[in-house]
């Protein structure tokens, strides 16, 4: 793992946005997300296994472990700084896929992903066909759009999840309720700079499977490679809650080059690629990633860090020696207080070199 090239000042790199070192009462909350978050991952680790006749009690073991771990948190929050160094939400996140892979579910979300992936990639035809009806500017706003909209398919977020459970995800209700203009939005300078400045060559940091990957990024893909701009999709190397890894991009890249031929001559070109991020959360520290993700970055000109966890909760005051965008919707409620926003609000920020 290696620093990512094009950080800039890699010293003064900050990765959290959110202090649980010095904050007891950013502390307390985070480590009730997590604790009200775990019955619903423990359903999915024995789902994601119904055929092993101990998965219900290895299941239970993640609930009994990660419970304690996030007990003794609250009483020492040191504990674990020998494991995965000092207490953050990123931290704890790698705590929680360490017991997860210590009772053997190396992906609870697998089935819910793949199930979401195929109902995206059927709503995509009709997306396209939507999408290239319209002149570049709406076209533009329509694309970003989605990815906001796109990026409420989170499992890991209490508000999200419940929505989920209740209703399933409906990207097109979804993509109606965010209307702009967002707590943050730049896509006014997006549009100015992809219309009249096309990148030679843009790094997407892909967040979510399904609506998320699928109507959101993959359609700002082919806008990108529209305006003859190389695009690589990074994803994560490792599975974490509902993300998309590498493996999954894939197997959908796979399926999506049958649906559009635009795509599928980009990746038969080279022009459209993917890489391994080499992480494994849904944050992400841009001091630890794969050489391949260091290797690509080699002229980019313009990086995308897409969701919540990565953009707003990680390295949102970051930055890049690049053009990037930071994009993200809230979903969860100190998120919106850091931002002084509201719950499903959108944060989209455009930040030239
Ligand atoms: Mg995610």
């Amino acid at each position: 793992m290696v620093v990512f090239p094009l950080l800039a000042e890699p010293d003064a790199y900050r990765v959290m946005m959110i202090d649980l070192v010095d904050d007891a009462a950013a502390r307390a909350y985070w480590l009730d997300v997590f604790a009200n978050h775990l019955p619903s991952l423990v359903a999915h680790c024995a789902e994601s296994d119904a055929v092993s006749p101990d998965a219900a009690e290895r299941a239970e073991q993640v609930r009994r472990q990660f419970g304690a771990m996030i007990d003794t948190l609250r009483r020492d929050w040191g504990a674990y700084d020998d494991r995965v160094g000092p207490i953050s939400i990123l931290n704890i996140c790698r705590l929680r896929e360490q017991v997860l892979r210590a009772q053997g579910f190396d992906d609870p979300y697998r089935p819910i992903k793949q199930r979401e992936n195929e109902a995206a990639l059927q709503l995509l035809p009709a997306l396209l066909d939507e999408l290239d009806a319209l002149d570049d500017r709406p076209r533009l706003e329509v694309v970003v759009t989605g990815i906001a909209a796109g990026n409420l398919f989170d499992l890991g977020a209490a508000g999200s999840y419940e929505q989920y459970q209740q209703n399933g995800f409906d990207f097109h209700a979804t993509r109606r309720r965010v209307a702009r203009p967002w707590r943050v939005d730049d896509v006014d300078a997006l549009a100015d700079r992809l219309l009249t400045r096309p990148p030679s060559r843009a790094m997407l940091l892909v967040d979510n499977a399904g609506a998320d990957l699928v109507l959101g990024m993959l359609p700002l893909a082919r806008e990108l490679l529209a305006r003859e701009t190389e695009v690589i999709l990074a994803a994560n190397t490792a599975p974490s809650l509902n993300d998309i890894t590498f493996d999954e991009l894939g197997e959908v890249m796979d399926l999506a080059r049958r649906i559009d031929p635009y795509l599928d001559r980009a990746c038969a070109e080279g022009a459209l690629t993917c890489v391994a991020t080499g992480n494994d959360v849904p944050l992400i520290d841009f001091r630890q990633v794969s050489t391949e993700m260091a290797e690509a970055a080699a002229g980019v000109d313009l990086l995308v860090i897409e969701g919540m966890g990565r953009a707003l909760e990680s390295n949102y005051d970051a930055r890049f020696t690049c053009d990037t965008l930071k994009i993200g919707m809230i979903k969860e409620g100190w998120v919106a207080d850091v931002f002084d926003a509201a719950m499903y609000d959108v944060i989209c920020r455009f930040e030239p070199v």
